[in-house]
This record gives structure tokens, sequence and C-alpha cells, in this order.
């Protein structure tokens, strides 16, 4: 290909999408590149909880806008578009398996509030891609898919993105946003000075038909397995559907067995009767230190990329937009360089 992008963008999660979005609002040229046949679609596992409606994180404090059906971050102004549901939830409640607990939040009092008791609200993750997607396309950024990246070389004055299907690109920047096991991360040598602290494993699944006591809270449950595991259930956005997930660190744990020990035997069985599998996330993610110098090569690292563990919504979108505006200066700037993108 001889075209070459003021920016490619590689991964089109949250991050990816974010970027190329902002890159293009800037008046970049702009070739989004991601592995996925549907990129709106999950195929990692994910609780889809906003981070955060009811605190701050990374300096932002979300807001969900019902009004113009937005997600606005207003610390770093700006608003992506969401046309989804949403459902509250108002206590987190830690249990062991004997059914002790420990619950931050009183349930009926924050119930009563509505908003303003809710701890946060979880949201429809496949539906904020979409949206995310169907902004790029509208602002005429080109989207490449599936095209499976393997890495990017500096050559003069461009970067050539590689990909398994012998497809190259080009780009003055790239970003990468190919998430928590990023390739071109590995590829541009930046994990060598990372500590490993061990591997953490999910295996998930959506139910539908469940009756949890007082639904809309987030569950942590402690259970009787060895090696140590544990359970996490969130709400999802329809009624009586829930996201019930089991995670270890330890590789060789009954990640199947548990589950079905957990939600057929014991004192939370109950819970899921009537209940049915709809569909299995799971995920694997090595944490690793953060990447201290999230740029090499003229590539900017965003979003899980270059954290110890997941940068959550609210973060990948924030780093997308920075990133993204940091390499429209540089380009105005002439400064294709590191000092170009160093704020
Ligand atoms: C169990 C679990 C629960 C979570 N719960 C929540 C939650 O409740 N709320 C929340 O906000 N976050 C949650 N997260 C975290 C959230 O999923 C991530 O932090 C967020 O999606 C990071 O966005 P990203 O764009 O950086 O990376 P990703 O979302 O991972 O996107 C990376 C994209 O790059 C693509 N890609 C990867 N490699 C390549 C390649 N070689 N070539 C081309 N494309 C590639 C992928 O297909 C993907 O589309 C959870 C994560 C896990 C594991």
């Amino acid at each position: 290909m001889k075209e070459t992008y003021d920016l490619l963008v590689v991964g089109a999660g949250p991050a990816g999408l974010m970027a190329a979005k902002t890159a293009a609002e800037a008046g970049l040229k702009v070739g989004l590149i991601e592995r996925k046949q549907n990129i709106a679609e999950i195929k990692r596992a994910c609780s889809m909880m906003v981070v955060s409606l009811s605190g701050r994180y990374l300096g932002e404090r979300v807001t969900l806008n019902p009004r113009n059906q937005r997600i606005c971050f207003p610390h770093y102004g700006f608003s992506v578009a969401y046309q989804g549901p949403h459902k509250n939830f108002y206590t987190w409640q830690i249990c062991s398996y004997k059914g002790n607990k420990i619950q931050i939040g009183g349930y009926k009092e924050n119930l009563l509030k509505g908003d303003a008791g809710r701890a946060s609200a979880i949201y429809n993750k496949e539906v904020l891609l979409g949206g995310l997607l169907e902004e790029n396309i509208s602002l005429n950024v080109d989207v490449f898919h599936p095209y499976n990246v393997l890495g990017a070389i500096k050559e003069g004055r461009e970067v050539k993105v590689i990909t398994r299907e012998g497809k190259t690109f080009k780009g003055t920047f790239v970003i990468a946003a190919d998430g928590r096991s990023s390739r071109l991360a590995r590829s541009l040598g930046l994990n060598q000075d990372r500590k490993f602290f061990g591997t953490a494993i999910t295996a998930g699944y959506e139910m539908v038909d469940t009756e949890i006591p007082e639904e809309f809270s987030l569950f942590q449950i402690f259970l009787n397995e060895e090696p140590l595991m544990r359970a996490w259930i969130t709400p999802r956005t329809a009624d009586r559907e829930h996201f019930v997930m089991v995670t270890s660190i330890n590789h060789g744990a009954d990640f199947e067995g548990a589950f079905e020990r957990f939600t057929r035997q014991g004192i939370f069985s109950p819970w899921f009767k009537r209940a049915e599998k709809k569909r299995r996330l799971s995920a694997i993610g090595n944490m690793f230190s953060h990447i201290i110098k999230p740029y090499k090569d003229q590539v900017v690292f965003v979003g899980d990329t270059i954290w110890c563990k997941e940068s959550e919504m609210t973060g990948a979108v924030i780093s997308g937009w920075k990133a993204a505006n940091a390499v429209a200066l540089a380009l105005i700037e002439g400064k294709v360089s590191e000092e170009g993108v160093a704020d």
C-alpha cells in the first residue's frame, strides 16, 4: 500500500476507537486496524461497570447523560455517543462461601435515592463500541478488519505496520491500542524492563433468569476452593440477567468445576435454580508493572497496553483521547518525535 496515514491506530477497543475518532476530528488522515471480524462484539470477559460515576478515577468523574445519550468526561471536556441502556447498582457485597458478608452501602436506602444513591451503573459495552465505530466511519476513518498486526518498524520518517495477512500499512505516527497482551509492546521491546506479577484468569457466563436477592448489587464471593478462587456477580442491563465469573491467579484451578459447584451446590445455588447460560466470556491477562515511557519509534501506547491491570473503559477512552491530541499537535508543530508527543 502506497498511501501514508497521518495516524494508524492498532486495536478497536475503547482506547483505539476513541483515539481514531479524536484524531479524525482534528483533521488527521486516520487508518484503524483491528483483528476482530465484528468490531463491536465483545470477546473478553467484562463486567461492564462504569468506572466511576460516584467517585474520581484517573482524575475524572464520568457522567451518563441520558438527555444527549452520551457518556461525558467533564474534567477532560469530551464525550462519546452511547445510545444504550444502563442499570444502576447500589451496594458492594463481599461474602464468604458460608454467607458471612461485609456490605458497602445500604441497599434499600440507596435504591430509594435512585441515581443519587448509586455506587455506579452497568452499561452495554457492545453498544458503546458500536457507537464509537459509527462516529469513526462518519468521520471517514479507514477501518481495516480483520487484520492481525504482528509488529511495527520505523523506516525513515514513517512507521510500517505489518499484518499476519501480508498487508502492510504506513503511518507517520502509530497509536498502539491492542490491549492487555499488546503484541506491539512486545515486538518493540517495551516489556523487557517490566516486572511480572502473575496471570489473572477469568471464566464467566452471561446468565438469564437469575434470582439474585438485592440484585442491583456487585457481589464478590470467596469460594470454598483450593487454591483460592473468587466469584463475581454483576447485573447486566437486561432484567434478571447477570454476569457470573470465577477468577483465580492459578493456571491449574478448576474453573468450570468451581463455576458448577458455585451455581449448582451450596448456599448460593438457589440464586441460579432456573438460570441458564447465554454466552461464555473468558479473559486471561499477564500482570506486568506499567510501562514507564509509553513511546517508541513514533508509536504511542495507550489503554491496557501499558498498565499493570485493566485501565477500564474510563482510562482507555481518556488515554486514547490524550494520545490522539498529542499526535495532532506534534503534526501541526512538525515535531515527528518523542518531544512532539511528550505532553
Ligand atoms: C474480567 C474483567 C472484567 C472487567 N470489568 C470491567 C468493568 O466492569 N468496567 C470497565 O470499564 N472495564 C472492565 N474491564 C476492563 C476493560 O475491559 C479494559 O480495561 C478495556 O477494554 C481496555 O480497553 P483497550 O481499548 O485498552 O483494550 P481492549 O478493550 O482489550 O481492546 C484491544 C483491541 O485490540 C484488538 N487487538 C489485539 N491484538 C491485536 C492485533 N495483534 N492486531 C489487531 N488488533 C488487535 C483486540 O481485538 C481489541 O479489539 C474488565 C476486564 C476484565 C478482564
